[in-house]
């Protein structure tokens, strides 16, 4: 399988295969890297693949994606990493080995599961992001020791992608993270995931300032070409191709859950910020999945429902970026969005690269009235937006119901599904992607329910462990100076 970039132009090695692409982050034109294809299923593999577990269908997914890695060690990465061990806190005992077991809500008179979600928060950080991020720890870990490389990764986190990153890098020969988190911003149950990690190859910096003065010193020290290739400094950003191929696989899990043949539709509701989970979606969609509908969710930063309902793509100026209870969808642009687009209009570089000038410039751009716009049913989206005192009520709504406690993201995804529930065809199963825990976000769901959220036991007191973190000022010379000594 070779890679091409949204924008035209995949750089060096001139036909990349996945090994080529997978430490680096966006295309040398600026683009996102994509398959050249999508591959197809045929219905024989799908009925095949029903029985699977989770590490054996990741493998034959993934197979059709990366062809640059021996089968036997592809197959080994994926048995490594999707074991009942990583993804032990799903809440029902004998499901762990499900790694992402669907729980239903609601269920019809024949006793088959018509609204459920679809849990994906099981891993160690206990949010979605550890499907893709324990994989990539593994991939990245393969291939520096094949080439004899290292990689230093510098990020910068609100919260759940620093330790999702963390907890799969840890240990892992050949690879340092760099972790910058906003000084006294995130929540206690955050700060002691992340800075209770004691390994030698993980660093935590607090800096003294927002979440924008973190990520902007991220760039800043990116765009130092000399100091990025003298100490090898990488990403695992959501533009990652290779956490968007990771995250495919649990919508075919997810539908073989749901459904007893492979005549059946599932419809999928998905709470979006920068557009990679639901981009795997709509992956999955594209190789034949039979997916009857896409629902995107949006909180009060809805971009992305907008284009959805408009064709008017207007990203946001950071000031206008709401800063809300599901802190992970606060975005202002979403930068796997540039994927969809690519494939809306007809996988026309220069098109997506006319389009993306206008937003690379901080310009919107308009599709309304295009004969691609025209034809947005086909991509089977629907969309919808929720605040505050929706995902207030939600929460409080499915527990009181259902007696399930779901955490604020998932809430958006509820409250939208419900909401457009009319434009899924009747019969067919609706699952939210459950994306994070609620104990991540304790205040709110104190809020919603007046009690404290259920915690997995083995993370119990974890606010109490030691922890390790410099402290320092947002200022680029301070991370590059503390960044070299340690490489
Ligand atoms: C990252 C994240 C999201 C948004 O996912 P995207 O892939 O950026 O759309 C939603 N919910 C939670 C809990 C997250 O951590």
């Amino acid at each position: 399988m070779k890679y091409i970039s949204t924008r035209g132009h995949a750089g060096q090695p001139q036909n990349p295969e996945f090994c080529d692409i997978l430490l680096g982050g966006l295309a040398p034109d600026g683009g996102l890297y994509l398959p050249e294809s999508y591959p197809q299923v045929t219905r024989a593999e799908l009925d095949g693949w029903r029985g699977l577990s989770y590490a054996d269908l990741a493998f034959a997914i993934l197979s059709k994606f990366i062809t640059d890695i021996p089968p036997s060690d592809l197959e080994a990465i994926c048995r490594k990493t999707y074991t009942a061990e990583v993804y032990c806190h799903a809440r029902a005992g004998d499901e762990r080995a499900e790694i992402t077991p669907v729980h239903w809500l609601e269920k019809g008179a024949d006793g088959r599961g018509r609204f459920g979600l679809l849990e994906l928060s099981n891993g160690p950080t206990l949010a979605f992001k550890d499907m893709a991020m324990q994989l990539l720890g593994n991939l990245f870990e393969y291939v520096l020791a094949k080439r004899g490389e290292t990689i230093n990764i510098l990020g910068a986190t609100s919260g759940d992608t620093g330790s999702a990153a963390e907890y799969a890098m840890r240990g892992k020969h050949g690879v340092r993270v760099f972790m910058l988190s906003p000084h006294g911003k995130m929540s206690a149950f955050q700060r002691a995931q992340m800075y209770s990690l004691q390994d030698d190859n993980i660093f935590n910096i607090a800096v003294t300032g927002m979440f924008d003065d973190a990520q902007d010193i991220v760039k800043a020290v990116s765009n130092d070409h000399a100091f990025k290739a003298k100490h090898r400094i990488g990403a695992v950003n959501s533009i990652n191709w290779a956490r968007v191929a990771a995250q495919i696989v649990y919508y075919f899990k997810g539908y073989f859950a749901a459904t007893q043949s492979n005549d059946e539709q599932v419809a999928f509701c998905v709470p979006s910020g920068n557009f990679g989970n639901i981009c795997a979606g709509h992956i999955a969609r594209r190789m034949g999945l039979p997916v009857a509908k896409l629902i995107l969710a949006t909180n009060e930063n809805d971009v992305l429902d907008e284009f959805f309902r408009t064709g008017v793509y207007r990203p946001r100026k950071a000031a206008e970026t709401h800063v809300t209870s599901s802190p992970s969808m606060d975005i202002s642009k979403a930068s796997n969005f540039e994927r969809f687009v690519f494939d809306l209009v007809g996988r026309d570089p220069e098109r997506v690269a006319a389009l993306w000038a206008e937003v690379d410039a901080g310009r919107s751009f308009d599709l309304s009235g295009t004969p691609e716009f025209a034809r947005i049913a086909e991509f089977g989206f629907v969309s919808g937006a929720s605040s505050h005192a929706d995902r207030l009520a939600t929460i409080r709504k499915v527990y009181e119901q259902y007696g399930v406690m779901v955490d604020t993201h998932t809430a958006d995804g509820v409250k939208v599904a419900w909401e457009r529930i009319g434009e899924v065809p009747t019969g067919v199963p609706v699952l939210v992607l459950e994306t994070a825990l609620p104990v991540k976000f304790a205040e709110t769901i104190r809020e919603a329910l007046g009690r404290d959220p259920e915690r997995p036991a083995d993370l119990e007191g974890i606010e109490r462990l030691p922890q390790r973190v410099e402290v320092m000022a947002p200022e680029v010379d301070t991370i590059k100076r503390f960044i070299a000594e340690r490489v």
